[in-house]
């Protein structure tokens, strides 16, 4: 069996930022084994502008931002598997991929990073009453038809959900000649960001019907109509207020789950985030597999999947010293009122450094309020927030002079100003 010290599962900007920092920190047998023909991941139909800002301070494409973490790839003695599918990882860090030239191929690890991002969730997933036509896919799908095929998936669209990933598509489609009827959304506000309701909608015109959902698909072959109705604060759609698009494509932007198949395959547990539970260096329950990126909370933009992979980088390079005190007492965090998630689940205060860093988000819009962070009863930190949104990912770095004890629990909850 072949044997590599580290072995990066997902060549997209997480696998890429990863392997970069392992190696620039000791870690010098590394292999990435991608499923596509690129490095990239999703950032290789992402061809818009606005990526970088802060990891390279300049707008780029989806397109120029890889390349630059390509490049650095390519100039460390770092090897990339193409086409490979990774089918198994097991508790002894095996991991088996299989591809046209090789058949199947089995390599032992001594450190495993899970970077495989996340899939959307698809039609069947939501389950719309009516008919099964052609013509409802994923917005990531017509991304990717659009701008790495050069296919307009149709000429009159509409888009459920409004993502950011949905509001993109509106502008893309709309600039391609489609015409975009509308977006709906079944919660009373976007998950979108602000910039993207403005760029992408607003200045073109987009109607987004909030606190609205597509109630019924028509079409016998192709889709011909759909219908969207109100919903009352249940989100059960209100009789009387349902208005229906002669359209030909139904885009869905209905969220992104983090794939983690290949964890739970292995019976690891998945938190709030459908991620990993992983401690503060992004370590599963397994020593020795991490996880980082999409596949671990799904996050707003790719600069902070890289500057979280770097660290993974860095902590990989940290246990495969075995600077990890893996026997150390730990406490875990606990999402409070009105938080969605919080990562990392664990901590060994032991191996924190200097400060500790959280990311969470809440769970609706919020103004005027207090952040909470409560440590086995005290509160240790309350930080004020004028508003806050599911959106938007929290990143909170707390010194490690706050907390005074090793075990217990960390709650993050929200309070009103008021
Ligand atoms: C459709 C879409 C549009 C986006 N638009 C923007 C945007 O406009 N601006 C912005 O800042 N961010 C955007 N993002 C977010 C950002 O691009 C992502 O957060 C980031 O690129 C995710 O990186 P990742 O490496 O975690 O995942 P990915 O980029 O998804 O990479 C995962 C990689 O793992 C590989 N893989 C998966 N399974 C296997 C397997 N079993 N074996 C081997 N390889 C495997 C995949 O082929 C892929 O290359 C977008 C995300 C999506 C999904």
């Amino acid at each position: 069996m072949i044997e590599r010290d580290l072995v990066v599962i997902g060549g997209g900007s997480a696998g890429m930022a990863t392997a970069i920092s392992a190696y620039d920190n000791g870690v010098k047998d590394i292999i990435i084994i991608e499923k596509s023909r690129f490095l990239g991941g999703i950032l290789n139909q992402c061809i818009h502008n606005g990526f970088g800002i802060e990891e390279y301070k300049e707008a780029l494409t989806g397109p120029e931002f890889l390349s630059r973490l390509a490049v650095e790839v390519k100039s460390r003695n770092i090897e990339v598997r193409y086409q490979s599918n990774v089918i198994g990882l097991s508790k002894d860090k095996i991991v088996t991929y299989s591809n046209a030239e090789q058949g199947v191929v089995q390599i032992r690890a001594k450190a495993v990073v899970l970077a495989v991002g996340c899939y959307e969730r698809s039609s069947g997933a939501i389950q719309i009453p009516g008919d099964r036509p052609s013509g409802v896919i994923t917005a990531g799908t017509a991304q990717l038809y659009l701008n790495e095929m050069g296919c307009l998936v149709g000429k009159r669209v509409f888009i459920l959900g409004s993502g950011d990933i949905g509001l993109i598509m509106a502008r893309r489609l709309t600039l391609e000649g489609a015409k975009v009827l509308g977006v709906s959304e079944i919660l009373p506000y976007s998950n979108g960001l602000d910039r993207n309701i403005i760029e992408c909608l607003n200045d073109y015109d987009i109607p987004l019907y909030l606190s609205h959902t597509v109630t019924r698909i028509i079409g016998k072959s192709h889709l011909e109509k759909i219908e969207i109705s109100l919903v009352d604060d249940k989100f059960v759609p209100i009789p009387g207020t349902e208005k229906t698009f002669e359209v030909d494509t139904l885009l869905l932007s209905v969220g992104l789950i983090p794939n983690n198949d290949l964890l739970t395959k292995i019976g690891l547990p998945l938190s709030k985030s459908r991620g990993a539970i992983v401690d503060e260096h992004k370590m599963t329950d397994i020593p020795g597999i991490f996880s980082t990126g999409n596949v671990l909370h799904v996050h707003d933009l790719v600069d902070y999947v890289v500057a979280e992979s770097r660290s993974t980088g860095k902590a990989v390079s940290v246990y495969m010293q075995g600077k990890l005190n893996l026997q150390a007492p730990y406490f875990e965090t606990r999402s409070g009122s009105n938080i969605l998630y919080i990562t990392p689940n664990k901590v060994r205060m032991a191996n924190v450094e200097s400060s500790l860093t959280l990311k969470f988000r809440v769970s609706r819009p919020l103004k005027n309020q207090f952040i909470v962070f409560t440590f086995n009863g005290k509160v240790i930190k309350k930080m004020v927030k004028l508003a806050v949104a599911p959106s938007e990912m929290q990143k909170v770095s707390l010194p490690k002079s706050l907390f005074d004890q090793d075990t217990g629990e960390l709650v993050i909850s929200t309070e009103d100003r008021l």
